[in-house]
């Protein structure tokens, strides 16, 4: 899928719905700093070549040189750790992280959704794409040049997952310290286990790129890998993402307004605009973290996936929805229980 922005809302609206974009800035406040640690482990089989990777591989890496040499990005390297490659102006120690990160996501990613009855396999061959990029001003001139958008300094976009080139794209938020400070090193955890969900759930089996996906459903597992912690070893995906429960239940007592599910299954608009996208990216993290939190919920949501993956002429979402999850209005109310719920634990 090839999509284009020109100006105006209606187009920025346009860009995004075919693109999985993270927005992280409005999160920075409430993270707790943490340092990045370099990987100790050392590589057990040689690298493999870049030749080596498959045609469609190496036809998107050709695709992304050919965009970058037009942004006027310098010379770009890639680093190789299968099933992933990574491709950017970002420094090696860089790259090697971030797919050590994508990497160790897809194994704790395949435990545990095997673990709740879902059929995901990673792919075995070199097929995921991650895009590093150095800078802020790389990422600018990239997103310039693949999806021909305008990316504000200092503004919300911290990376894309593109659903039609199945490849991600970030960038080193610590080139930009001095705005951020230690946020920036937690920026590009969140961004990239954000980016990463998506891919690993287009590819392994879970969600159809080819179908169309409720956003509410694509960027709840976009949320769910948020907060998951890639430094310490052994943990398991389905912490509470705080930053997203917070603002559905702000520490300082408020609760803001609720969409009603029916509207989130129906209305992927909701994720565009200004005034609802934060309450409707928790809104889809909390009820994913509810359908995945035990094997009950977990069958409904299984079945539900099923029926995405079937070809079929105008489905109807709230139907669809409403077979799967019950009555919205009741899920509505358990959802809101849940987050209560959660809200005592934090
Ligand atoms: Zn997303």
């Amino acid at each position: 899928m090839t999509t284009h922005f020109e100006s105006g809302t209606a187009s920025r609206r346009r860009w995004l719905a075919s693109l999985c974009a993270s927005a992280v800035a409005v999160l920075w406040r409430p993270c707790s700093a943490r340092a990045q640690t370099k990987s100790t482990k050392k590589p057990t089989a040689a690298e493999p070549k870049l030749e080596e990777l498959p045609p469609e591989t190496l036809d998107v890496l050709a695709e992304i040189r050919r965009l970058a040499k037009r942004a006027g990005l310098k010379e770009l390297s890639t680093t190789i750790t299968p099933p992933f490659v990574a491709v950017g102006d970002a420094p090696e120690s860089f790259r090697k992280e971030a797919l050590r990160i994508c990497r160790d996501l897809s194994r704790v990613y395949a435990s545990f959704f095997k673990g709740r009855g879902f059929e995901v396999a990673v792919p075995e061959t070199t097929s995921l794409v991650v895009m590093t990029l150095g800078s802020i001003e790389s990422f600018q001139k990239y997103a310039a040049a693949q999806e021909g958008i305008k990316v504000a300094p200092g503004g919300l976009l911290a990376g894309f997952y593109s659903v039609g080139k199945n490849m991600l794209v970030m960038f080193d938020f610590r080139a930009d310290r001095k705005n951020l400070g230690a946020n920036s090193e937690r920026a590009n955890t969140f961004s990239l286990l954000h980016e990463e969900m998506h891919q690993l759930c287009y590819n392994t089996g879970l969600l159809d790129r080819a179908r169309e996906i409720p956003v509410v459903v694509s960027e709840g597992l976009g949320t769910f890998a948020e907060v998951w912690d890639p430094f310490r070893r052994g943990v398991a995906l389905g912490a509470i993402n705080k930053q997203r429960l917070n603002v559905l239940r702000p520490l300082n007592g408020g609760i803001p307004e609720w969409i009603p599910m029916e509207r989130l299954f129906s209305t992927d608009e909701l994720f565009y605009k200004e005034e609802t996208e934060q309450e409707a990216y928790a809104e889809a993290w909390l009820f994913t973290h509810l359908m995945l939190r035990d094997h009950r919920n977990a069958e409904k949501f299984r079945g539900y996936l099923d029926l995405l993956h079937a070809p079929r002429d105008m489905p109807n979402r709230i139907e669809d929805a409403t077979l799967h999850f019950g009555d919205l209005r009741k899920l509505d109310i358990e959802l809101k229980r849940y987050r209560d719920r959660l809200a005592l634990k934090r």
